[in-house]
């Protein structure tokens, strides 16, 4: 009698089971064209792309650079003018805020009077995660080695094509950047660059082997383990290099 009883539970909660998984199973699914998913968030887009879109981070609009601080965290002395900001040989601007992987846009503009040659004219860059570089050079009619141009991964990647424009004038760069992933310190998953400079297409999914740091003349550094989410570095690299119209969108991993 016992047994038959245990075994009257034991095929009651074998079937509550199986109704309940083949239940979630069927809530889970996603059907195409089901109307019953979930509806993207609006937003409003930028009046132009130099806009940013009501969902992005404004960085620098122009008039504020509480955001943002020197090397030593200290507040910036990169010079504030009409709508831009200019290095002046006093080290990096450093956000504040850490971020991960996220869709940047900034612009910016190489001196309109042109001095030096090869990386010593009009040089910068952005540092995602104060790490990878997306070199910043007046790149025309200016030769360098292709993987230190502007809009390379620096020591990484050459841009597919130079979309420069001439010294001088307003540049934009819109990246999509997605962190590296690191698990018991070695990279599972490596750091990788969309890119497109002034709206040309420089970087497809490129997807970088290590960092992009400077060790010596034919080599760069390997992936160091690091956290989630560091800050944005706009490079001073003794050029006085204009930065305006800098947003973000964080992104998921
Ligand atoms: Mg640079």
């Amino acid at each position: 009698m016992r047994t038959k009883l245990l075994l009257v539970v034991l095929i009651s909660l074998m079937c509550l089971f199986g109704c309940s998984t083949a239940d979630n199973a069927r809530k889970n699914k996603v059907i195409a064209h089901d109307m019953n998913q979930p509806r993207p968030p609006v937003v409003t887009p930028g009046r132009t792309p130099s806009d940013p879109p009501s969902h992005a981070i404004v960085l620098f609009g122009g008039t504020d650079l509480s955001g943002w601080v020197n090397d030593d965290g200290e507040p910036t002395e990169w010079v504030l003018k009409k709508g831009f900001v200019q290095s002046n040989q006093t080290g990096s601007l450093v956000t504040k805020r850490k971020f991960g992987s996220c869709y940047l846009h900034a612009e910016w503009a190489t001196p309109a009077e042109v001095e030096g040659r090869g990386q010593d004219r009009g040089n910068s860059g952005v540092y995602f995660m104060s790490t990878y570089e997306v070199q910043i050079l007046d790149s025309y009619n200016n030769d360098t080695y292709p993987d230190g141009q502007a809009a390379a991964i620096y020591g990484r990647k050459p841009p597919l094509v130079n979309a420069s424009r001439p010294p001088g004038e307003w540049q934009t760069y819109d990246i999509i950047f997605h962190r590296p992933v690191f698990k018991d310190g070695k990279v599972v998953k490596r750091a990788s660059f969309t890119v497109f400079h002034n709206g040309v297409l420089v970087q497809d999914h490129f997807k970088s082997p290590g960092g992009t740091n400077w060790i010596n003349k034919h080599t760069v550094a390997d992936y160091e383990p690091h956290p989630d989410k560091l800050p944005l570095v706009l490079q001073d690299h003794d050029n006085p290099i204009r930065f305006r119209n800098i947003w973000l969108v964080e992104l998921d991993d």
